[in-house]
């Protein structure tokens, strides 16, 4: 898909403030006549640019001097975008980078919208669409573990494995259709094994989209108790600081508190819910519904119990039971002073884990134990995980296959099976960009920030 663009891009590659450095990039046709225009270079002397090398000069207005900087060249192919390209490294002030944008602007540059740098290097073939996405994952990692799968993704590791899917899907198809004249053969099995395990290779794929979410939005991990059984106090000890407020008075926490951090490398974001106990006010009842939508989102549970009580309640037994198909970690707080309330009603004794928030004491246990649960490891980092998008272009190739598989039970004319089979091929090739709309591009890119 080449589709080399006519004009020039420029933008502010840094974010905009004032630092030691800032980064002005250019590409496009006119990049290096751009450069050329503003900047005369004074070590070397030349004027003809060579690749990759840098020069040191100043960049001016007709007016007046505006920044000593460094710049640099690649021509295209040979560059980021598949284009010529400039990148200038000037000090990092608005008025200094607001000039020299304008004034590359004046000699025939344009303003470049958010993520055309990266849509341009897309759409001269030298990234595929799953590595632009891996581009945004990249910039916006949270822990290593996250950027490690980024990376992989930027890789073309998971391009990759999608391409290869897709080139066996048209390989039985071009069989299938081959032998369309001998309906026999599609009966005694041609391509039926080889589609059903490309279903399992997708269902594999598809079951990574989970940990990728985690990786790319955190995990959400929500503390759950009665008032006063020490939430809050929970949370701090997890963050290992007291952004939450902790209060005597029941209730004080009735909106829930988001804060993330990493877990063994996983971004985690704990929410400390506002509690189930019965709403004695609007705000309360307000509160309990958040918590109600907090539960059904998270991926982890916290269901915290005061060390200190006797029995649990009913209205605990019956939040036990509402979470009873959720991944739930259940934990007596307070065992600095009391550890005397019997969970083993509603929980196992080995998964209970005993801790005192205000001790610090039994806060690893709950960090092991969550990251145990999310089963994120560097290992499967490696390979990188798809996304959202990614995830429903591959669900609806798989609902293809689905029908592929039924229309090969029921021996349904080869024309009517190869139907189901160009979809799912489409479909394999919405994740790479191969077969996606423009809207569906733009909107990707409009996810990136000006400069990338
Ligand atoms: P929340 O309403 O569930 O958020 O509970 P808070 O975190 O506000 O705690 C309620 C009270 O219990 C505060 O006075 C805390 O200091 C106290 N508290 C919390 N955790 C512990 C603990 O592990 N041991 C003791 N002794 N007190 C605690």
């Amino acid at each position: 898909m080449k589709q080399f663009v006519d004009d020039t891009i420029v933008a502010q590659a840094t974010p905009p403030g004032c630092s030691g450095l800032g980064v002005v990039r250019l590409s496009g046709k006119r990049a290096v006549d751009c450069l050329r225009s503003v900047f005369s270079s004074l070590s070397p002397s030349s004027d003809q640019y060579e690749a990759r090398k840098i020069y040191y000069g100043w960049i001016s207005s007709p007016e007046s001097k505006i920044d000593n900087v460094l710049a640099w060249v690649a021509y295209g192919p040979h560059s980021f975008t598949g284009e010529d390209a400039v990148e200038i490294s000037c000090h990092g002030g608005r008025v200094v980078i607001g000039a020299i944008v304008e004034e590359l602007i004046r000699v025939g540059a344009r303003l470049a919208d958010p993520g055309e740098f990266t849509k341009r290097a897309f759409l001269n073939g030298k990234i595929d669409l799953m590595q632009a996405e891996a581009t945004i994952d990249l910039i916006n990692a949270k822990t290593m573990m996250a950027l490690k799968s980024a990376n992989a993704q930027l890789d073309g590791s998971l391009s990759k494995a999608v391409a290869e899917i897709r080139e066996k899907l048209i390989n039985v198809l071009a069989a299938i259709e081959a032998s369309a004249d001998f309906p026999d053969e599609i009966e005694g099995g041609v391509g039926l094994d080889e589609v059903r395990s490309i279903s399992i290779e997708i269902e594999k794929l598809l079951e990574s989209a989970d940990q990728g979410r985690i990786l790319r939005m955190g995990a959400r991990v929500a503390i759950l108790g009665k008032p006063n059984a020490g939430k809050s106090s929970l949370l701090n000890a997890l963050l290992d600081n007291d952004r939450a407020i902790v209060t005597d008075a029941p209730g004080t926490t009735r909106d829930t508190i988001e804060e993330m951090a990493s877990v063994g490398g996983i971004p985690v974001i704990y929410i400390d819910t506002a509690g189930m106990r019965k709403a004695g006010s609007r705000a309360e009842e307000l509160g309990i519904e958040r918590t109600k939508k907090e539960i059904e989102r998270a991926d982890i549970v916290i269901n915290l119990f005061d060390g200190t009580g006797d029995e649990i309640s009913t209205e605990e037994i019956e939040t036990a039971r509402i979470l009873k198909n959720k991944n739930v970690i259940p934990v007596i707080n307070k065992t600095d002073i009391l550890d005397k309330i019997d969970l083993e009603k509603v929980y196992n004794k080995k998964e209970i884990i005993k801790i005192s928030a205000l001790k610090k004491m039994g806060i690893g246990k709950i960090k092991e134990e969550i990251v145990l649960r999310l089963s994120i490891n560097e290992g499967s980092a490696e390979n990188g995980f798809i996304n959202e998008r990614q995830k429903a272009a591959l669900e609806k190739a798989k609902e293809s296959l689905v029908l592929v598989l039924s229309g090969f039970s029921e021996r349904v004319p080869v024309d009517l099976l190869s139907i189901d089979f160009r979809a799912a091929i489409v479909h394999l090739g919405e994740l790479t960009g191969e077969e996606v709309s423009g809207e569906v591009i733009d909107r990707i890119f409009s996810r990136f920030c000006v400069g990338k």
